[in-house]
Order: C-alpha cells, then structure tokens, then sequence
C-alpha cells in the first residue's frame, strides 16, 4: 500500500541520490576501515533513514510494509553495510516495541529511535540456540520489581554502537519452549553487560557483530516488552516475519546493482574482436539475472501488499526472503562469472558484492527455516 505516492517519490528519490552520490563512492574506503563515516551516518540522520517505520507520533514517516520495501530496494544498491546502519533499529530492534510494548514503552523509546539518537538491536541469538532459538537458555529471574538476566547473545548486529537491545529471555525456567521465553527493553549501558570482541566476518566490513553478554544485569520489570511474561517468542516471530520481507527487498537493490555493473562490464569488456555482451551464452547470463531479479522484485511487493492489507504472510514473507536471498547468490555469482578474472580480483567491486551477500541466505533465518515454515504452513492448511 502507498499511502501518498508524491511523498514517497520524493523519499526514493533523495534515497536514491545519497546512494549514488555519498554512499557509492564510499564503498572502498567503508571496506578497507571496516567503519562507515561518522558524516555518513549523520546525514542518514537527517534523511530520516532510522525513523523510516516508526509512527509519526512519535516522530518517525510511518512507511507501510511496500513503501518500506521500495525505500529497501533504493537503499540496496549498494554495500549492504550501509543499510546495516539503520537496519536493525528500524526493523528488529524497534518493531517488538512497536508490535507487542505498551504506549509508555513506545513513548519512552521510540522517538529516540526514529530520531537516530539512540541504535538499537535485536539479541536473540545464542551460542547454543541459532535455529532453534525457542531453546534459548538466557534466563530472567524476577527479583522485586526488576529481572536478573544471565546468559549469552551472539552475532549481535549493531551491538557494538547499540544503546537498546530487544532481549529474548527466559522467564520460567520450568518451561524449555517458546511460551517460557519473554522480550525485554534492555538500556546497553546497563551494570552487568559486556561486549565480546567484534566478530571477522566474511563481508559486509563496516557492519559489527558481537557477543552480548549478561552477568546478573539488572532490567527494570517496567521494560518486559507489554508487561506480559511468556509472549517474548511470539513478539521475535512477528518482528522477523517482517524482517523478511525487509531484508529480501534489499537482496532485490542489491542484485539489482550487482547486474547494473555486470551488465556495464560486459557491454564494454571486449573478447574476439567484440563486446562480451554480444556472446550469447554472457546474454543466457545476464537474462537469468534479469528474470530473476524481476521475479523477486514481484514477490516482494506481493507480500508486502499482502502484509499491508492485514493479511497473515508468515508463507509469503519467507517465500520472498527465500529466493530472494538465494537468487541474490546466483546473480552475484553470475556477476563474478562474467567479469572473468576479474571478478576474483578485490579492485572490481564484484568480489566483494559476491561475500557480502552470502549473509542474507543465513541470517533472519536460513534458507533452510524458510522452507520448514513455507512447508509447515502448507501442511497446516491442507489438513
Ligand atoms: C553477520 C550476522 C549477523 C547476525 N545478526 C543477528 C542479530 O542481530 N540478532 C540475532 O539474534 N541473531 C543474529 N544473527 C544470528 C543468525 O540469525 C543465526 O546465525 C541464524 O539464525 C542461524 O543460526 P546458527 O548460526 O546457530 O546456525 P544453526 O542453527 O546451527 O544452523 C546450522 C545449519 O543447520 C541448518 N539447520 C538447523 N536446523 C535445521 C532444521 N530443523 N532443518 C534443516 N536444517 C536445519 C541451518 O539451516 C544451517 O544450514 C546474525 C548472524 C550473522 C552471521
């Protein structure tokens, strides 16, 4: 749904002109110092980037899930670091509030969120829970009119800049499942928290992850996410089921610039007297990725329509994010393909699309969670 298609013209056309015009060009030097400039993050600021999904009572534009999609898109032609900036406090570290917290939660927090003032992060994750995070073992002990929190989080997105992480903890230890799991508003900066090192990642230099690690922190029983126990699982499913449809519209920008520059490579790289691209079996190439993108671009849209109109996409959100994310992989390695040795050479660009999108099939939910969801919800319908 497009609430008002002028403003949101104008939205992805000043996105789209910060990522040509600032973030492109600082594509090389954000990987080489694996940070991205404080200058850059202030105009993102200005842009309204970290307020993007946040009401506009409390001081954020208020996409729907298809203008947040289309913004996704625009913003994703580019290093995806540089939507890992604002990606977790627009999307899982704010929604649980926005979802699930009550209207003094959301008060207190999510205008700093829109704002940019403060990042925040999304602490699921465990060493020994990934997948199967309902298993988590983090724990979060009622004492007076607080909770006492012990455990692990990892591969914490944004933890080493977060001011606020949505925490997943269980509160009765009796209950191993996901109905003794609950969602907490955790201040970073609290006694008790400590950061790991920041984790060597294959790609996306500029963004961090980290353990986040919690000895006998003591969280204010005001911050359990709705005042409720037991509905912390619930609130994470319904954030990521959101998540999914926003990380597969960025694997769409992404893509999407990956067979601009492919596309340009062969139009101008010349082999037997002739440009590659006039080679039939580099146009088979060049059309797969095409049509795939395309593809993918359709689904997002569809599912983010669906989601505006109220409708359950537990399916399509992780259809999208599925062949988004590896058709995001195929394209990239297309791209290698035809940029030859090229492509395996850092100078080009393209060696580094190719490792930084190898995330998306993994984080949110691998590949592999998709499927069980898409194929355990055709089950449930059909029987
Ligand atoms: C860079 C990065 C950023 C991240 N950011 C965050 C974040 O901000 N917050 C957060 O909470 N987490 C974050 N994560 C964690 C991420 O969501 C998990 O890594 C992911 O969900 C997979 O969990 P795992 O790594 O434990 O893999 P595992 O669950 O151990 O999976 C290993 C393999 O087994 C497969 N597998 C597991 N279970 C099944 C099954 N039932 N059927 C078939 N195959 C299965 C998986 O698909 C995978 O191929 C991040 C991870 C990375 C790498």
């Amino acid at each position: 749904m497009i609430r008002d298609q002028s403003t949101l013209d104008a939205l992805l056309d000043s996105v789209g002109r910060f990522v040509r015009e600032r973030l492109v060009p600082a594509e090389e030097e954000v990987a080489e110092t694996d940070s991205i400039p404080t200058a850059i993050v202030d105009e993102m600021r200005t842009l309204g980037l970290f307020g993007l999904t946040i009401p506009e009572t409390y001081g954020g534009l208020e996409l729907t899930m298809e203008e947040e999609a289309r913004v996704m898109i625009e913003l994703g032609k580019t290093s995806p670091a540089f939507r890992s900036v604002i990606g977790t406090t627009v999307g899982i570290g704010s929604q649980g509030i926005l979802i699930d917290g009550t209207d003094e939660q959301k008060a207190q927090y999510l205008p700093r969120m829109a704002s940019g003032e403060i990042v925040a992060s999304f602490a699921l994750t465990e060493p020994e829970a990934g997948s199967d995070a309902a298993s988590l073992r983090t724990t979060a002990v009622r004492d007076g009119d607080h909770y006492v929190v012990n455990g692990t989080k990892r591969f914490i997105t944004n933890a080493p800049q977060a001011d606020v992480f949505t925490l997943m903890a269980r509160t009765d230890p009796a209950d191993k499942g996901a109905s003794g799991v609950s969602a907490f508003i955790v201040d970073a900066r609290s006694s008790g928290i400590s950061l790991g090192r920041k984790d060597r990642k294959m790609g996306q230099r500029g963004a961090h992850t980290c353990d986040v690690i919690f000895e006998n922190c003591r969280v204010p029983a005001a911050n359990l996410i709705g005042l409720q126990e037991g509905r912390g699982f619930k609130t994470a499913m319904k954030v990521l089921e959101k998540g999914r449809i926003h990380i597969a519209a960025v694997c769409v920008g992404v893509a999407r610039r990956i067979l601009d520059d492919t596309l340009r490579y062969a139009m101008e790289r010349r082999q037997f007297g002739q440009p590659i691209a006039q080679f039939q079996l580099v146009q088979a190439m060049l059309a797969d990725s095409q049509t795939e993108v395309y593809a993918a671009e359709c689904m997002v849209i569809d599912a983010a329509r669906r989601r505006d109109d109220g409708l359950n996409v537990s399916t399509e959100a992780s259809c999208a994010k599925l062949f988004a994310s590896e058709m995001c992989g195929r394209v990239a390695d297309r791209g290698v393909q035809v940029f030859g040795g090229a492509g395996y050479i850092a100078d080009y660009g393209i060696e580094r699309f190719y490792r930084d999108v190898r995330l998306f099939r993994l984080y949110e939910g691998t590949s592999q969670i998709q499927q069980l969801v898409i194929a355990r919800n055709m089950i449930r319908a059909a029987g």
